[in-house]
C-alpha cells in the first residue's frame, strides 16, 4: 500500500479549513481516509463561539476514530454518530441552528478485503480506479446543479437552500444529514487506488477544465498529488491576471488530495 496526503492553505495568512486523514489500524483490517472542507462563512455572525478549524479538527477526528473503531457501523451511521459528538461540546454556548454554524463537506473511504465503502457529502470528491483503468466519480452534486442565482448572495443561499429541502447540505450540527450523503459499496477487487480531492484541487476538472476527472486521476497518479495543487495554484494566478475565468469568488482555495493505492 501507498498513500499520499497534501493539504495547502489558499492563503497563507490564514488557517487552512481542510481536514485530512488517512488511518492504517492494523495489518488485514484494511484502512480508512477521511477529507473535510470546512465552509468560510461570510463575515457576520455564525452564533458560535468557535472557528471552523476547531470544528472541522473534532469531525474529522471524530469520523477517523469512528470509521477505524466501529467496522460494524456504515458510514452512513458513523457520520451521524460524529456529528453528534462534535455538536455536544458546544451545544450550550452556541447555537446551533444558525445556517452558519460551521460546517463542512465530506469523503469518507473505508476499505477492507472484501469490500470499499465510501461516502460523499457536498462539493468534495472520490475517485476510484479499477483495476483496468477506469476511474468512476463519485459525487455529490447538489450544489452544482442548483441555478446560480439562488447562489447570488449568502443571504439568499442560507435562507432557501443551504441545507434545506431541495437544497444542498453539508456536515453541521444535524446529524440526519447523513443520509442525504452519496454512499456505496464496491468489491474491493475492483479497486486499485483511490483519490479523495476538496474543491480547492478539483478545480483542475470543474473550472480550469485541464481535464475530465480520468485525466485528473492520471495526473496525480504520475505526477504526484503536490503537482496537482501546484498547477492548480499556477492557473490560478493566470486567471487572477487574465480574468478570463468569471464567477470565482476567491483566487485561491485550500486544497488536499489524498491518494491511496492499495
Ligand atoms: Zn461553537
Amino acid at each position: 500500500m501507498r498513500t499520499e496526503l497534501v493539504s495547502e492553505p489558499g492563503d497563507r495568512d490564514r488557517p487552512n479549513e481542510d481536514f485530512a486523514s488517512v488511518a492504517l489500524p492494523a495489518s488485514g483490517l484494511g484502512g480508512t481516509l477521511v477529507v473535510l472542507d470546512g465552509v468560510t462563512p461570510p463575515k457576520g455572525a455564525t452564533g458560535c463561539l468557535h472557528s471552523v478549524p476547531w470544528f472541522t479538527a473534532r469531525l474529522g477526528g471524530a469520523l477517523t476514530e469512528l470509521t477505524v473503531s466501529c467496522r460494524d457501523l456504515t458510514l452512513s451511521e458513523i457520520l451521524s454518530r460524529a456529528i453528534l459528538r462534535t455538536a455536544e461540546p458546544h451545544r450550550s454556548s452556541c447555537d446551533l441552528s444558525h445556517p452558519r454554524t460551521p460546517q463542512a463537506t465530506v469523503v469518507v473511504a473505508r476499505w477492507s478485503a472484501e469490500t470499499v465503502e465510501y461516502l460523499v457529502l457536498s462539493d468534495s470528491a472520490l475517485l476510484l480506479e479499477s483495476p483496468d483503468g477506469t476511474v468512476t466519480p463519485h459525487l455529490d452534486d447538489r450544489l452544482a446543479l442548483l441555478p446560480r442565482s439562488a447562489l447570488a448572495t449568502d443571504a439568499l443561499a442560507d435562507a432557501t437552500i443551504r441545507n434545506k429541502e431541495g437544497g444542498f447540505f453539508t456536515a453541521a450540527a444535524d446529524p440526519t444529514v447523513a443520509t442525504r450523503a452519496v454512499t456505496g459499496v464496491v468489491p474491493r477487487a475492483e479497486v486499485r487506488a483511490l483519490a479523495a480531492l476538496t474543491d480547492g484541487a478539483t478545480r483542475w476538472v470543474e473550472k480550469f477544465q485541464e481535464g475530465d476527472w480520468t485525466d485528473c486521476f492520471t495526473y496525480v497518479h504520475k505526477e504526484g498529488a503536490q503537482a496537482l495543487v501546484d498547477r492548480v495554484r499556477t492557473l490560478e494566478r493566470a486567471d487572477a491576471e487574465q480574468r478570463a475565468h468569471l464567477g470565482r469568488s476567491k483566487t485561491h482555495d485550500d486544497a488536499t488530495v489524498v491518494y491511496v493505492e492499495l
